[in-house]
């Protein structure tokens, strides 16, 4: 029996998060036995260049000599105590000298964590209970997120999941990205009720999505006008756009900032920070309560620093180099194919949508023909090269991807593109 198979006799559908069990793709995902640098190999043996990134941690590529050198040196020391230690402080200081609106931070065990607390924290401060999220945008599972506007007749929004009550879907609000009016009408509505905006201030969950130029500072007035709060989701974002994140990129400064990804180095950590005032709300300085036995566990501490530690200024300027040609290299090939597909790109992340025309809405992004997506993804598999298996993701270049990569991915673009035109 194949390892799928068996897998999902024992875990369901075979894998621990939905989205690799290649439910949009079609077909069989494929098991990984190890990675170095840019490369993952299968268990079959077979090697791809990888994309995926596993979602977007890996920046400096699979299995990275310095980081993997600091887990090892952490690993000897004892795995977890629940007990403060030295590292904590270390990764917590060099987070507040890396993102601008961080005074405070505290560290959890995975971006979902982090959302989900950073909401309390916020409903906490403001002594308010409505949130308003956007259509699209992905904050992790927790039940509050898991929530889609009503359509049609319906008044109120509904779960997205069954499990999900309907009593507190009622307090997270829909609006839709990019659209100030619709989140002023949802002020209007609910005026003085509203704790927070909660946004990935560039959407990396609907495909890539770029806030237009007075999106995030207009979430931030109305925040200000309304005594809300504003969170961005940099999830995704943080240490990816720039050392600080989008708030540095934009120059828009959150009330609260939510991280995971690429913070951990490839172990699961979220963190979540923000003015010192607002976190000093958080337990066991202030009333709002949060814990975690294995929070700021050190493995993970360990890894988290030797990932930001090598996140110079410069690291960024070869990073940008190495992903503007791969994406310049897939804009000519449409242009040369003919083909007039939407193509997002902000520094090392971007998303092909296969629809015409320019994608700055989920609205947008659901015109895609994701079949088509399942032919492309397939083709460049098969070719030996690995992208996230739907088109609502983000394809992710690290500092580990060669010119070489690049190439050779350019090239299987320009052919996949063309046997499915
Ligand atoms: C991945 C992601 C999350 C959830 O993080 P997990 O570690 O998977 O729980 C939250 N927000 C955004 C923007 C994400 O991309």
């Amino acid at each position: 029996m194949n390892i799928f198979e068996e897998s999902k006799k024992y875990i369901p559908g075979g894998v621990n998060s939905p989205v690799r069990a290649f439910g949009s793709v079609g077909g069989e995902p494929v098991f990984i036995e190890r990675g170095k640098g840019s490369k993952i190999y299968a268990v079959d043996g077979k090697e791809y260049i990888d994309y995926v990134c596993s979602w977007g941690p890996l920046i400096h590529g699979h299995a990275d000599d310095a980081i993997i050198s600091e887990i090892e040196k952490a690993l000897k020391n004892g795995t977890t105590f629940g007990a403060p230690t030295k590292l904590e402080l270390e990764l917590a200081k060099k987070v507040v000298n890396m993102v601008p609106s961080i005074d405070m931070v505290r560290m959890v065990s995975s971006g979902t964590e982090a959302v989900m607390s950073a909401i309390r924290l916020a409903r906490g401060y403001t002594k308010r209970d409505k949130i308003v999220k956007f259509e699209g945008c992905y904050h992790g599972h927790s039940d509050s997120l898991l929530v889609k506007a009503g359509s049609g007749a319906l008044t109120f929004n509904q779960p997205s999941s069954p499990g999900v009550p309907f009593d507190l879907a009622k307090y997270t609000l829909i609006a839709d990205y990019n659209d100030l009016e619709s989140v002023k009408r949802l002020f209007l509505e609910n005026k003085g009720e509203i704790a927070c905006i909660i946004v990935e201030p560039v959407a990396g969950n609907m495909g890539v999505v770029l806030p237009t130029d007075v999106f995030l500072q207009g979430l931030k007035e109305i925040c200000e006008n309304e005594g809300s709060l504003l969170i961005f989701d940099e999830v995704i974002t943080g240490f990816r756009l720039s050392p600080g994140g989008a708030q540095e990129y934009y120059g828009v400064i959150p009330h609260l900032t939510t991280l995971g990804k690429i913070l951990g180095g490839g172990l699961p950590v979220g963190a979540y920070g923000g003015k010192r005032e607002i976190m000093e709300m958080i337990s066991p300085v202030g009333p709002v309560y949060q814990a975690g036995t294995l929070s700021g566990n050190p493995l993970a501490m360990a890894a988290g620093l030797a990932n930001l530690k090598k996140l110079e200024k410069s690291f960024y300027i070869e990073l940008r180099k190495k992903s503007e040609y791969l994406w310049n290299g897939f804009r000519e090939n449409c242009k040369s194919l003919g083909i007039d597909y939407a193509f997002n790109s902000i520094e090392s992340m971007a998303c092909m949508f296969f629809c015409s025309g320019n994608v700055n809405s989920f609205k947008d992004a659901l015109r895609s023909d994701t079949k088509k997506y399942a032919q492309f993804f397939h083709g460049m598999l098969e070719r030996g090269i690995n992208l996230a298996p739907s088109q609502f993701e983000a394809m992710f270049v690290s500092s580990a991807h060669s010119y070489e990569d690049l190439d050779y991915t350019i090239k299987t673009h320009y052919e996949v593109l063309k046997s499915i035109k």
